[in-house]
């Protein structure tokens, strides 16, 4: 389910206005999410090259390849009017960008291509534009895609409550005796059913494996007294993501610190979140997790940053992360998961997607924060 056909317009405009006051002389897109968040299509990536032509001075075309322009009738592609220049395979699709770059008679000399395209076409388009630098189009983008509309906002809403739906089902499946896989192969199946298109990834982190960030699943059997770390999500039908962690035990917790240093976590999770708000930095939410784990001895056992940006990628811009003066704005959305990791021993993490608005941070998950007790 595209974005509205005027909301694409207006992104495309403002993209094309951004890249002309960034004085470069064009973005250049391959297929991946700027593209579905400027087209409503991803388009598909490979050895082809599909690439959206953003000119700061003139009309965006997309390059596809011949056999791929019947792909594109019904898509929003026809609806904007967007010039589609083909190539048959024989041809040079990179020459073909390139006359349309020269076209727009810019003359910076300074190229973007997207973050993540890969290297052949970045070399491909670097051979047919020998006298252009290349940079990353997020320096452009990413201003953009961090700030939703009330369309992408209610889109992440509705992905953290078909993943908290998730959450609220895992007495059916994290049982003593199962092995993580068996658990995280229901969980996958589980975050389709209540409303997503896949599974991106499931954690479940029992006993030791906690300690791990980002562990998968083993074939570690789930035991009483076991932390278990759970962490899931994936993409609903508009592409925008879930991102939740929530911690079980299961019956009363094996290692007698767990309480206490679990009510640490549960306060420098608050604290994280009670820290967001409009015009505060990124580093500063970083900051105000780390402070509660510090104080409490474990400010070597928080391994990881604080959260990253969420949308249509589960991973992107703001990331927050110490070192980042990025300013918050209205709009921003990013996960708040901190985590405390023992080796050898447990680990936890609670983990929300929140919202930054006027007057603070809104939460998109709402399942409880407390160590979530699971009978044996
Ligand atoms: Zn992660
Ligand atoms: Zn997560
Ligand atoms: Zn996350």
């Amino acid at each position: 389910m595209p974005a509205a056909l005027e909301t694409l317009a207006a992104r495309l405009t403002r993209a094309r206005d951004a890249t002309h006051a960034a004085g470069l002389e064009a973005l250049l897109l391959t297929p991946g999410p700027d593209l579905r968040y400027l087209l409503g299509i991803a388009g598909e990536s490979h050895e082809r090259l599909t690439c959206l032509v953003i000119p700061a001075d003139g009309d965006p075309a997309l390059v596809v390849p011949a056999l791929e322009r019947p792909g594109l009738d019904g898509t929003p592609v026809v609806d904007l009017g967007l010039e589609v220049a083909e190539w048959a395979d024989g041809e040079d699709p990179y020459a073909l960008a390139a006359t349309l770059l020269h076209r727009s008679g810019s003359a910076a000399m300074r190229t973007a291509v997207g973050d993540a395209m890969p290297a052949a076409h970045v070399l491909g388009l670097r051979a047919a534009l020998p006298d252009r630098t290349q940079e990353l189009a997020s320096t452009v983008l990413a201003p953009l895609r961090m700030r939703k509309d009330a369309a992408e906002i209610a889109a992440l809403a509705v992905a953290g409550q078909a993943i908290d739906r998730v959450h609220a089902r895992m007495g059916e499946w994290l049982r003593v005796g199962r092995t993580e896989a068996q658990v995280g192969a229901d969980v996958a199946a589980a975050i389709v059913a209540e409303g997503h298109t896949a599974a991106a990834f499931v954690i479940v982190g029992s006993g030791p494996n906690g300690a791990s960030p980002h562990h998968d699943v083993s074939d570690r059997v789930v035991r009483p007294g076991d932390l278990v770390v759970v962490d899931i999500g994936g993409p609903t039908p508009e592409g925008y993501f879930s991102d939740c962690t929530r911690t079980y035990t299961m019956g009363e917790p094996a290692h007698p610190d767990v309480a206490a240093r679990y009510a640490v976590l549960q306060a420098a999770q608050d604290a994280a979140v009670a820290a967001v708000a409009p015009g505060t930095t990124a580093q500063s939410v970083d900051a105000a997790a780390r402070i509660p784990i510090s104080d409490a001895g474990l400010g070597d056992r928080f391994i990881h940053r604080t959260g990253h940006g969420i949308g249509l990628e589960v991973h992107e811009q703001p990331y927050i992360v110490t070192g980042n003066d990025l300013v918050l704005d209205q709009g921003m959305a990013f996960s708040i998961e901190p985590g405390i990791y023992l080796p050898g021993r447990w680990g936890a993490r609670i983990e929300d997607i929140v919202v930054v608005e006027a007057n603070g941070a809104r939460r998109l998950n709402h399942r409880p924060r407390e160590l979530a007790l699971l009978p044996v």
